[in-house]
């Protein structure tokens, strides 16, 4: 059991020392790892701090101005690594340049996004670092928030590892702080190196990821690169070029509203219509309890309204372009049988496209896939490949002529107040960019233009 009584103290020390040490300390992935690692955390630690939470009911970019103050953070930062050309634009868009080594070389793209999610607490995030974790249930100090192994598979392969927490009763922002310090480390390590080989590197930090914002106001010609990544995954070695195809359908039923002491024979109870079309969807499958791996879903996830009018929003999800489609014509034929059996209640049915499966584009340039792997093997790390059950800002991105595949950052459990992370994968992400940039320094643009062309 480790435990750690004083939040508060861990706040300043930013340290939780209370464990027993009964475990012997997890080696990082490489001394190139091992030597990020510290200044990783720092940058780590100080980010999470900044509330950069992104708000559903978005009337600016950036929804929220806390994702203003941690892009001007991370541009003095970038400044002092010297990367004089770090900027923060009016949306809330952090850019900065690493020049090339090799000005043969492709120029190629890091992006990660300062929001976090709207879905748990953001605000007043207290980490809290684990040090040599024992392997036991992690006891947070607030809300009896406690990380069970038995309930966390991954966590029981972290034995050993510098595990970081919040402190129970918030989310931590590893996603995708993880990302963002993952790559101004390397970043600051590169600039510092320059007998490290790299191409041009540019570097993105977006705003407003989480509510499927961040690729808006992202302008690809000017960021200038043949391809990119976002370091926005979670296990260590996962590389993802596969998402979902998402959309959003919005169920709308009129009624009659009359009285209801004078309502017989007359009123026509919009709620209660659609509360039946909500229950007539499968429930032992197409949900997104009962589906994993490649299976998609119908998500029913709000029910508003009155006797007069009512409203389901509902997100469709699969991997399958077809599928998809299908689903929506579950949905549409559920709510056209049920609301037209009531001949005076009308149906509004609206689909709303979000993103597409980023696979049909990158699939179009397989060496954007293969080079990561090739970084991530080169960090001495089995690339996991699998689809990603959600979307990324490279979901978007793709579609709009950036190929841009994810890979890991380390964290785990996002959204939820058990999120954490592990210093060593995080480590690990930091030391891959730089393999990646190796990488990519080794190929002169020409070959890239016809391999991309394909
Ligand atoms: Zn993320």
């Amino acid at each position: 059991m480790v435990s750690c009584p004083d939040v508060r103290g861990c706040a300043q020390a930013r340290r939780c020392d209370t464990a027993v040490r009964t475990v012997p300390a997890a080696p990082f992935t490489s001394p190139l790892a091992e030597s990020l690692a510290e200044s990783l955390l720092e940058r780590f630690l100080r980010y999470v701090s900044v509330d950069t939470q992104s708000c559903r009911e978005r009337t600016s970019s950036p929804s929220t101005p806390g994702q203003l103050e941690l892009g001007r953070m991370l541009v003095r930062e970038l400044h002092e690594a010297g990367i004089a050309d770090a900027a923060l634009d009016g949306n809330g868009y952090v850019t900065a340049t690493l020049a090339a080594t090799d000005p043969d070389a492709p120029v190629i793209g890091l992006i990660a996004h300062l929001d976090t999610s709207p879905d748990a607490p953001g605000a007043g995030v207290v980490p809290i670092v684990h040090r040599e974790y024992d392997g036991d249930v992690l006891e947070l100090p607030l809300d009896g928030t406690r990380l069970d192994p038995a309930a966390i598979p991954e966590l029981v392969a972290k034995r050993g590892h510098d595990i970081v927490t919040a402190s129970g009763d918030t989310l931590l922002g590893a996603d995708d702080k993880a990302g963002v310090a993952a790559i101004v480390t390397a970043a600051a390590h590169l600039a510092a190196h320059s007998e490290l080989p790299r191409p041009t590197l540019r570097i993105a930090f977006t705003p407003d990821e989480e509510i499927g914002e961040g690729a808006t106001l992202f302008d690809i010609e000017r960021f200038g690169a043949v391809c990119a990544y976002t370091i926005d995954g979670s296990e260590l070695g996962e590389l993802q070029d596969e998402t979902f195809t998402a959309s959003e359908v919005i169920v709308t039923v009129r009624g009659v509203e009359v009285h209801p002491g004078q309502a017989t024979g007359k009123l026509v109870n919009a709620l209660r219509l659609a509360a039946r079309i909500v229950a007539a969807l499968p429930s032992d499958r197409l949900t997104p309890e009962t589906t994993s791996g490649r299976e998609g879903f119908i998500h029913p996830y709000e029910l508003t309204g009155g006797a007069a009018h009512a409203q389901i929003r509902t997100i469709v999800r699969d991997f399958d372009d077809e599928l998809l489609e299908r689903h929506i014509e579950l949905l549409r034929a559920t709510a056209t049988e049920i609301v037209g059996a009531e001949p005076r209640a009308r149906l509004e049915f609206e689909v709303r496209p979000q993103y597409r499966n980023m696979r049909h584009y990158i699939d179009r340039v397989p060496y954007v896939v293969e080079a990561a792997e090739a970084a991530i093997r080169a960090e001495g790390i089995e690339p996991l490949r699998g689809p990603i059950r959600g979307g990324t800002d490279g979901s978007r991105l793709s579609e709009m002529g950036l190929p841009t595949p994810n890979i890991f950052d380390g964290g785990h459990e996002y959204h939820s107040v058990r999120e954490w992370a592990s210093l060593q994968d995080m480590a690990a992400a930091g030391a891959t960019i730089v393999r990646l940039a190796e990488v990519w320094a080794r190929l002169e643009a020409r070959d890239v233009d016809a391999r991309v062309a394909g």
